[in-house]
């Protein structure tokens, strides 16, 4: 059975978690030129910007990342992974009251793009104009260093 669950007892734990799937999508993602869009449910504090931060952090993400909540999209370069360089686009949704409004945003291009890697915080918020394929993400409060972190895991994902 694939692992679709894991605890984490501290930030760094999340932010770990963040660089292992990174690397296991950097693996099978070797011969294509795709994007990945990766949409982080749960609630405020339970933990999504931290994963942001593993997971920029392992794509050689020099600035540091913090919520764009008010400016709902942020734009990082990586640096060179496997040959290839990834633009990383942070999204929070949390203050967008319609799907339609993402879309004025540059979603299109975003998501048609090439080599994008596409992280949204409250998706819940676009649902509507989401692409099926895409990792989902649950956190969890546990308590005050603890989260439970769920995924559907994807065939592509063998973790
Ligand atoms: P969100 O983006 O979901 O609102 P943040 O990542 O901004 O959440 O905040 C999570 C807060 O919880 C941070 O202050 C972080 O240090 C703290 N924290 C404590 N334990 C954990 C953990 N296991 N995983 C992630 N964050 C944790
Ligand atoms: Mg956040």
């Amino acid at each position: 059975m694939p692992k679709n669950q894991i605890t984490t007892k501290s930030s760094e734990e999340t932010k770990e978690f963040a660089k292992i799937l990174v690397s296991e999508w950097l693996k099978i993602n070797k011969t294509k030129n795709s994007n990945w869009l990766v949409c982080l449910y749960g609630d405020l504090g339970a933990g999504k910007t931290t994963f942001v931060r593993g997971l920029a952090e392992k794509f050689g993400v020099k600035q540091a990342v913090n919520s764009p909540t008010f400016l709902i999209i942020k734009k990082y370069n990586s640096s060179k992974k496997e040959n290839r360089k990834y633009t990383l686009y942070h999204f929070d949704c949390y203050r967008i009251s319609k799907s339609e409004d993402i879309l004025d945003l540059g979603w299109e291009d975003i998501i048609n793009g090439e080599n994008n890697i596409i992280v949204i915080e409250w998706p819940e918020k676009i649902e509507k104009i989401l692409p099926k394929k895409k990792l989902n993400i649950k956190f969890e409060f546990v308590n005050e260093d603890t989260r439970k972190i769920k995924f559907k895991n994807n065939i592509y994902l063998k973790l």
